[in-house]
Parts: C-alpha cells; structure tokens; sequence
C-alpha cells in the first residue's frame, strides 16, 4: 500500500543549466511508468546524476518540468516529493548519530524490531552487531571508520525502512571487496522490487536488474534493449 502516490515520473522536454547558457540537459524526456526499473549508463559527464539530482528536485528544470502521477512535483511540498523518494548516493551520506539514528532518518516512529529488519534484508546487520556497540555506533561527520560499502548498505537500510515509491540509485565507482559487493548487489535487487527507479549503474550486474537502459550520450537519448 502506497497511500497517495502511484510512483510514474515524467520528464517533459527538460532543459537545465548549471552555469547560464551552458545546458547539461536540452528538451530531455523521458517516461519511467510506476513500477518501472530504468539504468542510466553513459560516459562520465553526461548528465546521469545531473537528471537523478533533478527527480530529487535538489535542483529544478530551467525548463520544463518534471511530472509526477501526471501533476508538476513543484505543485507539492519538497516534504511530500521526500518522504515519497528515497535515495542512495555515489557518496552516501551519513550524519553524526548513531549507527540507529541513521537508519531510522525520517521514521522516528519506528521500532528497533523494524530497524533490524531493515538492516538484515540488506545484509548489513551482521557487519553492525560485529562492531563493539552494534546499533549503538556512533558514526560521526565522516562516518567514523566505515567503509563507502558500509556507509551504501546503511543507506539502503534506510531506503528500506522509510519504504519509498521512487527509489533512486548513483551506483559508486569506488571498488569494494568482493564480498562488501556482493551484499550490496543483493541490497539492490530487494530495494528495487516493486518500486519505480532510476539506477546509475556502472557494474553489468546492476544494469541487468533493470527493465530499460537509458544511454546518455552528451545530451542525447537511446535506448538499448536487454538481451
Ligand atoms: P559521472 O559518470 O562522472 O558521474 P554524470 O553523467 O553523472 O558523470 P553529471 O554529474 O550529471 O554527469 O554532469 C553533467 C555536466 O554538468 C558535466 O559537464 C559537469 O561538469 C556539469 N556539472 C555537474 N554538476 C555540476 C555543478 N554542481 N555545477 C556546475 N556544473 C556541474
Ligand atoms: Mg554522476
């Protein structure tokens, strides 16, 4: 049950600049139907974050706009469009708290009994209660001695417990073992089932999750079929 929101998203004929008269995206459309999983693959600079930062609405078209369930998201408040839209970064970010309170972001009401659950479902529980104080860590500013995997699979621990329609994915690059990697390839797999999302992806492994690639070439669009 998703309450108020059906999770399609539509870029109609999206124009942004960064720097005045420099467009990073000109007319971009794009239809992902609730539900839907779409990769963003393209070579670096070609405005794969550029167009996630956008769904986020961390910035807004130039021109254009960006639909949701058909009705302009700048209609509704930016607290609707986030507690409807979870978010997984290339760099996550994680603030001083708690291993628990970073989780819980945004679901104060939650219980610890749902916390774990959340944090087993994508493997990050075992990697927590190994650390002297389990849920109990403090991670600080930088995320005290975390691994980037660790930090990503906190995130999606997150993801999980606030439950978003949209979910949105910037695959990092940085490598991790292969094990961190592996955990974090399941972490996808379960926060993708049955939500809309767009996924950044840089390893074949996640582009195959997807049910349409999206290649973004310099401003341009194709798509490419999965085989
Ligand atoms: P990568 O694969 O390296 O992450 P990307 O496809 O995500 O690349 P974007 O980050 O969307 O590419 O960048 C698209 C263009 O916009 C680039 O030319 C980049 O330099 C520029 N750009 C990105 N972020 C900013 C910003 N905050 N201010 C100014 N220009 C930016
Ligand atoms: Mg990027």
């Amino acid at each position: 049950n998703w309450g108020n929101i059906k999770g399609d998203i539509t870029f109609k004929n999206v124009s942004f600049a960064y720097k005045e008269g420099e467009k990073v995206l000109d007319s971009f459309n794009l239809n992902v139907k609730a539900g839907e999983t779409i990769a963003l693959v393209g070579e670096t600079g070609s405005g794969k974050s550029t167009i996630v930062n956008l769904a986020c609405r961390f910035y807004e078209p130039t021109e254009g706009e960006i639909l949701i369930d058909g009705v302009n998201y700048q209609e509704r408040s930016l607290l609707w469009l986030h507690s409807n839209l979870g978010y997984v970064l290339q760099t996550p970010h994680l603030f001083s708290g708690t291993i628990r309170e970073n989780i819980l972001y945004g679901r104060l009401d939650a219980t610890d009994e749902e916390v774990i659950r959340a944090a087993k479902l994508v493997n990050a529980h075992d990697f927590i209660i190994k650390m002297k104080k389990g849920y109990d860590t403090e991670v600080g500013e930088e995320g005290g001695r975390l691994s980037t995997g660790e930090k990503q699979l906190i995130s999606f621990a997150r993801a999980i417990l606030a439950n978003p329609r949209i979910f949105i994915l910037d695959e990092a690059t940085s490598s991790v073992d292969t094990e961190t990697e592996q955990l974090i390839q399941n972490a996808i797999r379960k926060v993708l089932k049955g939500r809309t999302s767009f996924i950044i992806a840089h390893r074949l492994s996640t582009i195959r999750m997807a049910d349409r690639i999206l290649v973004i070439n310099k401003g341009k669009v194709g798509f490419v079929n999965l085989i």
